[in-house]
Order: C-alpha cells, then sequence, then structure tokens
C-alpha cells in the first residue's frame, strides 16, 4: 500500500455528565491507541457553561492536536467508537454527555457533507476553542 500523507488536525474534546476528568483522561488514552493518529498536543482544560440544550452541568472542555493520515470521514468513524465506548448513548445536539470529541480544522479542508462539517460550524462562538488553539499556535512557535 501506498504511503498516506499526514495532516494535522485540531479536536474539540468536551464531557459534562458522570466524572469528568476521568471522562477526558480516557478519551484521550483511547486517541492514542488510534491507528494513524498521532496524539501531539493537548491544551489547557477548561470549565465552560453549556450552550443551549435542557438544563445541564457545566463542561469540562479542551483542545488537542494530532497529527493524522486517515481521512476526515475515517477520523469521525473511530472518535464515534470512543464516544460510544464511554457510554455515550444519545445522540441528540447540545443533550449531556460523557464524551464529545468534534473535528475543528483538518489541514486547510472544508468539508459540507451530510455527516461532517469542517472546519466545525460553531467553533468561532467557543472561548475554550480559540483560547485552546492559540496556546496549541503557540506552543508550536516555542
Ligand atoms: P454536537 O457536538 O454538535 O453537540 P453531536 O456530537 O451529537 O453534536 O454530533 C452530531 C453529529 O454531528 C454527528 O453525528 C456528526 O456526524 C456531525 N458532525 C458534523 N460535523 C462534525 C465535526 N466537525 N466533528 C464531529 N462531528 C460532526
Ligand atoms: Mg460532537
Amino acid at each position: 500500500m501506498p504511503k498516506r500523507r499526514s495532516t494535522t488536525a485540531y479536536v474539540g474534546i468536551g464531557s459534562n455528565l458522570g466524572d469528568r476528568k476521568s471522562n477526558i483522561e480516557k478519551a484521550i488514552r483511547l486517541v492514542e491507541l488510534v491507528k494513524g493518529v498521532r496524539l501531539k498536543n493537548i491544551s489547557s482544560i477548561y470549565e465552560t457553561d453549556p450552550a443551549g440544550g435542557p438544563k445541564q452541568g457545566k463542561f469540562l472542555n479542551g483542545v488537542f492536536k494530532i497529527e493524522t493520515t486517515l481521512n476526515p470521514l475515517e477520523l469521525l468513524c473511530e472518535f464515534q467508537k470512543i464516544e460510544k465506548h464511554l457510554g455515550r448513548k444519545k445522540r441528540i445536539k447540545n443533550a449531556p454527555r460523557t464524551i464529545d470529541l468534534d473535528i475543528l480544522l483538518f489541514g486547510s479542508k472544508k468539508i459540507d457533507d451530510k455527516k461532517l462539517t469542517i472546519p466545525h460550524p460553531r467553533m468561532h462562538k467557543r472561548e475554550f476553542v480559540l483560547k485552546g488553539l492559540r496556546e496549541l499556535r503557540q506552543a508550536r512557535m516555542l
């Protein structure tokens, strides 16, 4: 098989159900185990208010950077397996969740697919995403 090129992607991670810190740590560990994904860096984890949806607890949120040889839909599929594995049951927009993995940026790709929109449409509105991305970009320059 020809070697696939690797792409830098940024991923938003969040949890507002159960042991949030442990959920995030477990998810990160599972991301590290995905074949074709290399974890590069993780931002600080911030506590944030839920945006929309039913009344629910605060989130812990962060952003991490990966290099991947997977394509965006393959990556989404791996992330959804991790969400499921960590006990995420319903896929309802803005509902509380044990873990949420959102692909924010995938190289400079723009995707508008039924299952996948990249850049993530709400990323610019979320302070923790912008903070996290800024942190990871600065880290790269040091
Ligand atoms: P949200 O994170 O927006 O609250 P969910 O995590 O429940 O919602 O995901 C709902 C759907 O969003 C998923 O089934 C997935 O197909 C779709 N989706 C679209 N764009 C993205 C993206 N960039 N990253 C992750 N999921 C996405
Ligand atoms: Mg999501």
